[in-house]
């Protein structure tokens, strides 16, 4: 049997069918749990089918993940480095078919589906150069003869749990990171992207079987909240990564640290973009665009509150409005689409509701504010002047909405931009560096991601990335973040022959 529609013959080139059992449990593609149909937002047509595992399965793929850690954590860090690289190698050609699914299945527009699957090449990158760097440090120890130092060690399973809007890069940050440090992975993708789950999961075993290593190194499982809810409560992982929703990552939270494991946590976000009376407009007018309107308004990062120094506020909204009025929405493969579909249909009854409490609160729609009458979840990028204290502000709302609000000075504008409960992205724009340096500084954003002349999104994978606040005070991908993937320890080696004890206690 072929797929239903000719155009998706493509998923055979990355080992999708129309029927896919979606489960990979030590080494098998089985599941016997519910069959759901996965849809593409543009139309809402079946693109396949998938068979979400059942928690018998779940419970067997632990087993084997367990027991394939003792294998992994022994092999040398660079060597897990060496995996990983041809992980990246195989995705790199891959490239085109899984940009396309990412596109096809979760809706963004292609060259963005495309850059997600290049953002967990570049992780792949970083994370091999990553294992002959796991560095622990020399302490100089206050007894004599003694050598005190740090050494980093595997933790031993990281459970990702992963949201909608980034079905591949989110595990990439985990993943890439997590495998370098000595862990194996057990993966639930969201619900509503099971392909991307599956096609990448295939790629990664293809590399551990070619490397003759436990394909439980590697474990996947589709399905919903019960196989959420059960990594959460699950002793045999003592790290769960979860990104998603503040309100179910509070639920994640409390059952991982009822059982004293740790979470690392990437969840909701609700950020601003300040324009400075001394800024580039133009510049400015660029990166409000793509921030708030880029991937339909369904990043974490999006740009969803915008404050405008009042000297300049109705040039920028006037400018911002034009380009609005000129945005291509529509399937996001085809050429030259710059907004696709919102992700499901619940996104765009979410939209609908979200419009009628903007209204309700006394919110003014400049532009857009409604659906698209059409097959697919398509919605209008829309433009919303509101009061700063409305309280629909301070919700993420995850759509193409912006709300636009005016300021005076510097100070208020830092105050407004820190008075929601999320603290992921923030950016200023301004040619002041008195102005950059207060808004990096202790009296600044006290958002995770504090940036200057440029959009809210778009991270680079360099950096660590992640958000105070509500948004869960996690931190993934570059720069130190995969302590948070090991276990550290402490060590003190006695090499004399006496026994000073610190802190110079004389004990008999
Ligand atoms: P969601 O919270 O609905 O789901 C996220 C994941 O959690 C899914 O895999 C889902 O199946 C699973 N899940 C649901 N109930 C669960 C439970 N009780 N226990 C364990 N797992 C459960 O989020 P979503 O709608 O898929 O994604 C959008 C949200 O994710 C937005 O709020 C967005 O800001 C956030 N997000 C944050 C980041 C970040 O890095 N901060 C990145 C991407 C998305």
């Amino acid at each position: 049997m072929g797929f239903a529609k000719k155009e998706h013959e493509f998923l055979s080139a990355i080992g999708l069918a129309p029927e896919n059992p979606g489960g990979f449990i030590n080494g098998k593609w089985k599941a016997s749990g519910p069959v759901i149909s996965t849809v593409s937002p543009s139309n809402n047509q079946e693109i396949a089918k998938v068979t979400e595992v059942s928690m018998e399965e779940y419970e067997e793929g632990l087993r084997s993940c367990n027991d394939a850690a003792k294998t992994w954590k022994s092999l040398p860090a660079p060597k897990r480095g060496e995996i990983v690289r041809q992980i990246g190698d195989a995705l790199r050609e891959k490239l085109q078919h899984l940009g396309k699914l990412v596109s096809l299945e979760m809706g963004k527009i292609l060259a963005e589906g495309i850059g997600e699957v290049q953002e967990v090449i570049d992780m792949c990158d970083f994370a091999v150069g990553l294992s002959r760097q796991l560095n622990g440090s020399i302490i100089p120890s206050e007894r004599p003869d003694h050598m005190m130092f740090e050494v980093w060690n595997p933790l031993g399973i990281v459970g990702v749990i992963t949201a909608f809007n980034f079905p591949c890069a989110v595990l990439g940050w985990n993943a890439c990171i997590a495998l370098v440090c000595g862990n194996c992975v057990v993966w639930k993708g969201a619900p509503t992207t099971p392909l991307v789950t599956i096609a990448v999961t295939k790629l990664i075993a293809e590399v551990l079987e070619k490397n003759n290593l436990p394909a439980a190194i590697f474990t996947a499982f589709c399905g919903g909240a019960e196989i959420g809810e059960a990594i959460a409560k699950d002793t045999r992982i003592p790290l769960v990564s979860f990104t998603g929703s503040s309100k179910v990552g509070a639920k994640v939270q409390q059952i991982v640290t009822e059982r004293f494991g740790k979470c690392l946590l990437e969840l909701s976000g609700n950020n601003a973009l300040i324009v400075m009376d001394d800024a580039d407009v133009g510049l400015a007018v660029r990166s409000i665009f793509f921030a708030a309107v880029g991937t339909a308004g369904q990043r974490c990062t999006t740009c969803r509150r915008l404050y405008l120094h009042e000297s300049i506020y109705q040039n920028v909204l006037d400018k911002l409005v034009g380009l609005y009025n000129q945005v291509k929405i529509g399937d996001p493969l085809e050429e030259g689409t710059l907004v696709g579909p919102v992700h499901t249909k619940a996104s765009r009854e979410n939209f609908e509701k979200g419009i009628s409490t903007i209204k309700s609160q006394g919110g003014k729609i400049l532009t857009g504010g409604s659906v698209i009458e059409s097959n697919g979840n398509f919605v209008q990028a829309t433009i919303v002047e509101i009061a700063s204290n409305a309280s629909v502000v301070k919700e993420e709302l995850f759509g193409p909405v912006l709300y636009v609000m005016k300021f005076k000075t510097l100070e208020e504008a830092i105050e407004l931009n820190n008075s929601v409960p999320q603290g992921l992205s923030s950016s200023i724009f301004t040619s002041k560096p008195n102005t950059i340096f207060k808004w990096i500084g202790p009296h600044g954003s006290d958002c995770g991601i504090v940036n200057v002349n440029i959009p809210t999104n778009g991270a680079e994978i360099g950096g660590a990335f992640g958000g105070e606040k509500a948004t869960g005070g996690g931190r993934e991908a570059g720069s130190d973040s995969w302590k948070q993937y090991m276990r550290r320890s402490t060590c003190t080696i006695n090499y004399g022959t006496e026994l000073p004890l610190a802190q110079g206690i004389n004990f008999g």
